[in-house]
């Protein structure tokens, strides 16, 4: 089984990948595959060298400021990046999901689960849902950036009110992270149920 995991930016993901990591929960998370196709030499970094400059770069590695600033300065920019980009790491989230173990569910946490239609590769879908005001709050806190340049981020994505309608589960994260964990172990608790009563 697999549950599609998805969210704006800061609204929570990695927070819940961990706690889902640590009930031993395999998890196929896109930004780190994205990563992977970005490290230096590889060629999908020239072509988004060729496509935004070279000042991308710095000594052959990714400078992921600069690329955002670039990227998000335009929606044409964001189109882009994402024609590059998105063939590639789709194909490479294909290989793992096919390669993970488990007896229990595997999760693909991608911030573009829906814009990119891997939920098709889902049984389920759970959004992580937070407000855009503390969306902001969580972004400039975590990544030193200015108010402007987190609201320019949030207002980018595709807005929450259509994630909740394509979601299957909606996760609220706008408390403390105590009541989001008791809220992630809830619903983990609930499709282990789903599942051995599939099995028997
Ligand atoms: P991104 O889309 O940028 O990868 P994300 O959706 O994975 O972000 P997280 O990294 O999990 O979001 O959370 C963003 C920041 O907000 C982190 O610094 C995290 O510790 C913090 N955070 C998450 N949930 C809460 C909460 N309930 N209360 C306070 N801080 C939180």
């Amino acid at each position: 089984m697999i549950i599609g995991l998805t969210g704006g930016i800061a609204s929570g993901k990695s927070t819940a990948c961990s706690i889902l990591q640590d009930l031993n929960i395999p998890i196929v998370d896109a930004d780190i595959i994205a990563r992977q196709i970005t490290e230096p030499n590889h060629p999908i970094l020239q072509k988004l060298a060729e496509s935004f400059g070279d000042d991308i770069l710095i000594n052959g590695t990714l400078d992921r400021s600069i690329l955002r600033q670039k990227a998000f300065a335009s929606s044409k920019n964001i189109k882009l990046l994402n024609s590059i980009t998105h063939p590639a790491i789709h194909q490479l989230i294909l290989s793992a999901l096919a390669n993970s173990k488990t007896n229990q569910y595997t999760v693909l946490c991608a911030p573009l689960l829906f814009e990119n239609n891997l939920d098709k590769l889902c049984d389920i879908t759970w959004l992580i849902d937070a407000d855009p005001e503390l969306q902001v709050a969580r972004i400039m806190q975590r990544d030193q950036c200015d108010e402007q340049t987190a609201y320019n981020i949030v207002n980018s994505q595709l807005p929450s009110q259509e994630k909740r309608l394509r979601a299957d589960i909606i996760i609220r994260n706008n408390a403390i992270l105590n009541d989001f964990k008791q809220s992630i172990l809830n619903q983990h608790t609930h499709i282990l149920k789903g599942l051995s009563h599939d099995q028997n």
